[in-house]
């Protein structure tokens, strides 16, 4: 029987190679709804492609007789059947439809990390109530995964997540105080949408990573280190007790980790080879590095460590701040560095309290993003 699949934010980056995987498996797969948010003309298109499955936009407030886009796809998640749910909404506005995919009972492809930064325990609270997987789809926590699931966890030392640096690994804090919103937009190895791309430069990607990992494989902070390694070749490594340490590698393509977490590890014999050249790797001509981040350099992700020892909702208001400002800096309105500054200076306040639900963590999100707004309109340049 295929395997029906929602995919959420069908229009963006990590969709788009969704279906594609999909596409290959058609014999496998069944799409059962499309999400976009405001890119009606492209859900338009995708939605002559895959007829059979239902098109929302979740963009836009509605009307006092209608319901806004928001609740339309998280009614929808509701009543899809899916049996996976594919989450590549970006940002914080993919924490509801990802509980909303565990509520109906769908398992859940993850690739909007800010769903396990913000809401971790209680998300996986909720999954394992209604007794469903969460199958990481972000390249390092895919990696891990997988490499857990082949060596086991008992042995599990550590895990050491890679980092490409992003474009400005090599500069000087001077230099990145005034690079441009484009110049920030050309990451060296990875094709993604904006906001992870911007925080792919400033490390917040790795800060939210490793967040992201430590409510996953429910490991200290400790326990979790980022290494640079320029060329994005291996995924990441988990170290075992006995010294041992196991490494992920494939080219740089989200395909195959969405494959990965879409087959949730059962691949039919049939399929071999057929998504092979998702990650081919040429070993003719291949140079891997490692170097250790520069934490001076990129504060950010000193800071989600800092969040993650300090609990309660640190992570949650951690990734609010940080998208207030990466989204003020890409509309023009503060510099590179001012990300940094505004997310260290919001974190700073009292974010202790233990979220006892999803309303709570929503709240500290909105306190968040307002208190950064506060900062943005005071600094403007
Ligand atoms: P994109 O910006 O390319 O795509 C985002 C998608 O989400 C679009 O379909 C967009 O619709 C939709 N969307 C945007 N805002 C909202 C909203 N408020 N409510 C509902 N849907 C919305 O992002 P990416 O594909 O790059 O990233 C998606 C997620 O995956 C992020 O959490 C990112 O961190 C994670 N990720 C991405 C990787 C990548 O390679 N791109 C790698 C690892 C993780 P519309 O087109 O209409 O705006
Ligand atoms: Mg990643």
């Amino acid at each position: 029987m295929k395997k029906r699949v929602a995919v959420l934010g069908a229009t963006g980056s990590i969709g788009k190679s969704a279906l594609e995987v999909i596409t290959r498996g058609k014999d496998d797969f069944e799409v059962v709804l499309l999400s976009a948010h405001n890119n009606a003309d492209e859900l338009a298109t995708l939605g002559r492609l895959w007829p059979d499955a239902a098109a929302v936009l979740s963009g836009g407030e509605g009307s006092p007789s209608q319901e806004g886009g928001r609740e339309r796809l998280l009614a929808a998640i509701a009543r899809c059947g899916a049996d996976i749910t594919l989450n590549g909404i970006s940002g914080a506005a993919g924490l509801e439809p990802s509980m909303a995919a565990i509520e109906a009972g769908s398992a859940l492809a993850l690739a909007n990390k800010e769903t396990l930064v913000m809401a971790g325990p209680l998300v996986f609270q909720k999954a394992r109530e209604k007794k469903v997987p969460i199958i990481p789809v972000d390249s390092e926590h895919s990696a891990v995964f997988h490499l857990i699931e082949a060596h086991g966890r008992d042995a599990l030392d550590e895990i050491i997540l890679t980092a490409s640096g992003g474009p400005f690994r090599d500069y000087s804090p001077a230099e990145m105080e005034t690079v441009s919103p484009q110049a920030a937009l050309a990451h060296p190895t990875w094709n993604m949408g904006p906001k992870i791309t911007i925080d792919s430069a400033s490390m917040a990607n790795k800060g939210l990573e490793v967040i992201e990992a430590a409510r996953l494989f429910n490991l200290p902070p400790e326990k979790i280190k980022v290494v640079i390694h320029p060329q994005s070749i291996v995924h990441s490594m988990i170290r075992m007790k006995d010294g041992a340490v196991y490494a992920q590698l494939s080219r740089p393509d989200m395909r195959l980790p969405i494959h990965k977490a879409l087959y949730q590890s059962e691949i039919p014999p049939s399929k071999e080879g057929a998504f092979s050249e998702f990650g081919r790797l040429d070993f003719d001509s291949l140079t891997l590095t490692f170097y250790p981040p520069d934490m001076e350099k990129f504060p950010l992700l000193d800071l989600a460590y800092e969040t993650l020892k300090r609990g309660g909702l640190y992570p949650c208001a951690y990734n609010g701040i940080n998208e207030a400002a990466v989204n003020a800096f890409l509309a023009g309105r503060i510099g590179f560095l001012d990300i940094s500054r505004i997310t260290r200076y919001v974190v700073d306040k009292d974010w202790s309290a233990e979220p006892g639900d999803i309303a709570a963590v929503l709240e500290a999100d909105r306190q968040a993003r307002a208190m950064a707004e506060k900062e943005i309109e005071g600094l403007k340049c």
